[in-house]
């Protein structure tokens, strides 16, 4: 049997992994390359196997750089089963739709400016009629419940705790007699995330692809980031201004709400309305309410006793635009989630070009800002960014948070792997950009004497 690294490899995004046996062919992830200047042509790159000879997919959870090119296999003839937790079924189709419209759009700028030069045409990756052909083929497994998705391949997913729904998988692999445990650690999430439990801890693998995102350092405390951001509310709204907090739609805007609602449990509020003004972190919301079984402890906690963790009285859902353009026309202080995240597109923008000259404005920066992006240059304290290319004046207060990381830190990762240890497995470590990687895996050897390999994209290891 032998494994190939698709993607993630000495990088973030792209995740992909084939797993081959006499009998059977089965894909972990397949996910999106992003950000980079060679991203598109990596997403385009034929896999180098055909899809319609899959016998299977295994899916970790529904983050974009793991489901991004799901719908060129269906595409490309796949029709086999793609096996997955419950809620990333409806979580992966909210993203799919999402990133195929955000594709669209992008091509036809891209075309616009490619016909006034006479350049070649451009496409998207996959359009919205590509997404409900590849959601037919989700099927849902719960965790902890082996599986046997392939001949001779048997999978089960544990709670990873990085988002609803994801997973780490252990594959109890069989061929001609031998039987090997892989273990894929997916992205793991870091300990005491609300609403998610930690990352359920594994007791052998023979072999480990494990990631490494944050494999050179720990996040900020998380009590003390709790602490500083509701200090950061309680003055913002002291001052009368309204607090823009640019968030992605499934996690941090999750994570945020949770946090708002206790302040509202403690009385730290007041009546100032909270929007949730993104179509999409509404319903990625609701998703999370529908799926509360999957809780931690002390969200389950508070819902038995009533007080509902994802929502408070003055939380307003605003799906449409007509709805969100109102908001600018509140007085007084407001707190309002949108998004893009990185303040690279979304409703976000029109916001902070209504409100970031105001000296009363809050900003909360509460997530990674890649580099280039407006949200890197609001954190940079540029005195002038430029929004739909109109200059406007920074004068609102932008507050960076650095502890609500979705995943784990250089320490949770070590804890994590310790129980793996005395097995012994053969250890590759993916999901990291190359600094990150080396460092975890100086750690690993450190504590445990392990000796990760760094994959490098389309590398093929046997076992
Ligand atoms: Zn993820």
């Amino acid at each position: 049997m032998d494994l190939t690294f698709l993607g993630a490899s000495g990088e973030v995004t792209g995740s992909c992994y084939l797993l081959r046996t006499d009998r059977a062919r089965v894909l972990i992830d397949c996910g999106m390359f992003q950000g980079s200047a060679t991203a598109d042509l990596k997403n385009r790159r034929p896999l180098g196997i055909d899809p319609a000879t899959l016998d299977a997919v295994i899916l970790t959870h529904a983050h974009i750089d793991h489901s991004g090119r799901l719908p060129l296999l269906t595409k490309s003839g796949f029709r086999g089963k793609v096996f997955c937790t419950p809620p990333t079924i409806p979580l992966t189709e909210l993203l799919l739709k999402d990133a195929a419209h955000l594709q669209s759009e992008e091509a036809d700028r891209m075309n616009r400016r490619r016909q006034r030069r006479g350049g070649p045409i451009a496409t998207a990756l996959f359009d919205e009629q590509d997404v409900p052909p590849l959601i037919k083929r989700l099927t849902p497994v719960t965790y902890e419940h082996e599986t046997e998705v392939a001949p001779g391949v048997r999978v089960t997913f544990h709670d990873a705790g990085h988002i609803l729904g994801s997973a780490s998988l252990t594959l109890t692999i069989s061929e001609r007699g031998r039987t090997v445990t892989v273990v894929f650690s997916g992205d793991l999430g870091e300990r005491n995330t609300v609403l998610l439990n930690d990352p359920v801890k594994l007791p052998r693998a023979d072999v480990l692809v494990m990631e490494s995102t944050y494999g050179d350092r720990d996040h900020r405390d998380l009590n003390e980031t709790v602490a500083q951001f509701k200090q950061i509310v309680v003055n913002s709204l002291h001052a009368k201004g309204k607090v823009l907090i640019p968030a992605f739609a499934i996690g941090r805007t999750q994570t945020i709400i949770y946090y708002l609602a206790q302040m509202h449990r403690e009385g730290l509020l007041g009546n100032a309305p909270v929007y949730i003004d993104s179509p999409m972190a509404i319903s990625a919301t609701r998703l999370y309410h529908s799926h509360a079984n999957l809780f931690d402890d002390a969200a389950k906690e508070l819902l038995r006793t009533g007080n509902n963790p994802l929502t408070l009285p003055q939380l307003r859902l605003s799906t449409s635009g007509e709805e969100s353009r109102a908001i600018n026309a509140v007085s007084g202080s407001a707190i309002v989630i949108a998004g893009s995240g990185m303040c690279t597109g979304g409703r976000i923008l029109h916001h902070l070009r209504h409100n970031l000259w105001k000296p009363e404005t809050t900003v909360i920066i509460a997530g990674f800002q890649a580099e280039g992006s407006l949200g890197r240059r609001l954190v940079n304290r540029e005195k002038i960014v430029k929004i739909y290319g109109e200059p406007i004046m920074v004068r609102a207060k932008i507050e960076t948070l650095g502890g609500f990381s979705a995943h784990a830190g250089q320490t949770t990762l070590v804890d994590w792997f310790a129980p793996l240890a005395p097995s012994a497995p053969r250890v590759f470590l993916t999901h990291g950009e190359q600094k990150p990687r080396q460092a975890m895996a100086a750690a690993l050897n450190a504590r445990f004497g392990a000796q990760p390999q760094l994959p490098m994209l389309g590398e093929c290891v046997e076992f």
